[in-house]
């Protein structure tokens, strides 16, 4: 069986450094939402490591072709989707019919089937929170198919070939599957510590400023008081009120901003999801109504979580506010909340079927100042983001472009 390690270990190199390098140029990301143009990239990109292993075969016996072509398609199958699963199959069939011989449509079938049964397992596979149950099934049940079929019309070889080929089979595709789900946790770290880079960045820059105009508003304040008192001047003590009103409009906003550039007074506790939802809708279905969006409430249950009352409703505001901007003629916001045991917290999803964002766009959301509206400030998501993330939740968007956009927030359950 050494004859074997050469080629074996030409295959499992190929995928490993193709693997690297399809992050290296498309960081791989969480739950990959991906455009057709990057869909049919990452299709041909593993329609050529497809090629690359039917390339260098680890057994020809007879006129069969053993190599890890279908290992590419279940990968790609799983993680990107038909389109560039369908792509990478489309080729190596293409390619094995080209390899011809007696055992051709074994080759062509194998390979399709494979395609099939990610297909299959797909959604199973996307929504799991244990995505390594559901990897190890669809590889076994796509062993138990191969091996029936080797059995009936490819008998010649021996067992030692075979249990070599499939355990080796089997590992690679563990190993690139944790490869994956690794680079797709490192990317995620790496995003989020650039983006809280800029979040520090712009706080600072935030408190600095508002340090800087407080100072002297309250120069002026007292001069006003002063001047309103002594001075004896009838308009002066007309207007004085007004301007110290005003006045105090400005500092309130300027420390409303500072407070939310950066969360201080954070109180912690114990809070009702329930209530808390039904406080920012009801806020906004004048707003609502204006705009013509109806907002639907699903919440199965009485959920604590675990943060900050008056913060958690200024977040859910600027989202939900940013959801109801989105629909252009009329429409519907849907607000669902349910429970995650696994990772004790809870899920609310805010999702509107507005004019959605195409990728670039929803990548600069949470940046602050990014704003596609004349009147819009781009703070809020950037806020919002902040401060879900202060109370250990997370906020993950989906968008797509004329379809609408889902903003996924867990919040950790009461402790
Ligand atoms: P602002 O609302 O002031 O523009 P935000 O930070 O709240 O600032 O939002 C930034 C941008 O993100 C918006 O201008 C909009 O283009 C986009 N956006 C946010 N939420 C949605 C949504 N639900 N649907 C479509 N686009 C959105
Ligand atoms: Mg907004």
């Amino acid at each position: 069986m050494i004859f074997m390690i050469k080629p074996l270990i030409v295959n499992i190199t190929i995928l490993l450094s193709l693997t690297f390098n399809a992050n290296l140029f498309f960081p791989f990301r969480d739950r990959f939402m991906l455009t057709t143009k990057q869909q049919i990239v990452y299709g041909l990109f593993a329609a050529f490591a497809a090629v690359l292993c039917m390339f260098y075969p680890i057994e020809t016996l007879g006129d069969t072709h053993f190599d890890f072509r279908m290992l590419v398609i279940l990968i790609v199958t799983l993680y990107i989707g038909w389109l560039a699963g369908g792509i990478c199959t489309a080729v190596v069939v293409v390619g094995r019919i080209l390899i011809g011989g007696s055992f051709v449509w074994i080759g062509v079938l194998v390979s399709v089937v494979s395609f099939v049964i990610a297909l299959l397992f797909r959604p199973f596979y996307r929504k799991a929170e244990n995505r390594w149950g559901y990897a190890l099934i669809i590889v076994l049940l796509y062993f138990v198919f191969y091996f029936t079929v080797i059995i009936h019309t490819v008998f010649f070889l021996k067992w030692e070939f075979y249990s070599i080929y499939f355990v080796m089979f089997l590992l690679t595709y563990i190993i690139i599957v944790f490869l994956i789900e690794r680079l797709v946790v490192y990317n995620r770290q790496f995003d989020e510590m650039v983006y809280m880079d800029k979040l520090a960045m712009v706080s600072e820059m935030a408190a600095s400023f508002a340090h800087e105009i407080r100072n002297p508003i309250t120069t002026v304040r007292g001069f006003i008081q002063l001047l309103q008192k002594d001075a004896g001047d009838k308009q002066l003590e007309q207007f004085a009120p007004l301007i110290l009103e005003e006045l105090d409009r400005a500092n309130k906003i300027i420390t409303d901003y500072l407070k939310l550039a950066k969360p201080a007074d954070f109180c912690l506790r114990s809070i009702h999801l329930n209530k808390v939802l039904y406080d920012c809708i009801n806020l906004l279905r004048p707003l609502g109504a204006f705009s013509n969006v109806s907002i639907e409430w699903k919440v199965r249950g009485n959920y604590s979580v675990w943060g900050d009352e008056q913060y958690l409703k200024q977040s859910f505001l600027n989202i939900i506010k940013n959801a109801i901007e989105a629909i252009d003629k009329s429409g519907t916001v849907t607000i669902t909340a349910e429970s995650l045991p696994q990772q004790q917290a809870v899920k609310v999803v805010i999702e509107d079927n507005g004019k959605g964002m195409t990728d670039e766009e929803l990548k600069k959301i949470g940046l602050p100042y990014y704003t596609t509206k004349t009147k819009g400030t781009g703070l809020g998501s950037m806020i919002a983001n902040r401060l879900i993330r202060e109370m250990g939740g997370t906020v993950h968007y989906t968008s797509r472009l004329g379809k609408g956009t889902r903003v996924e927030i867990t919040l950790p359950l009461m402790k």
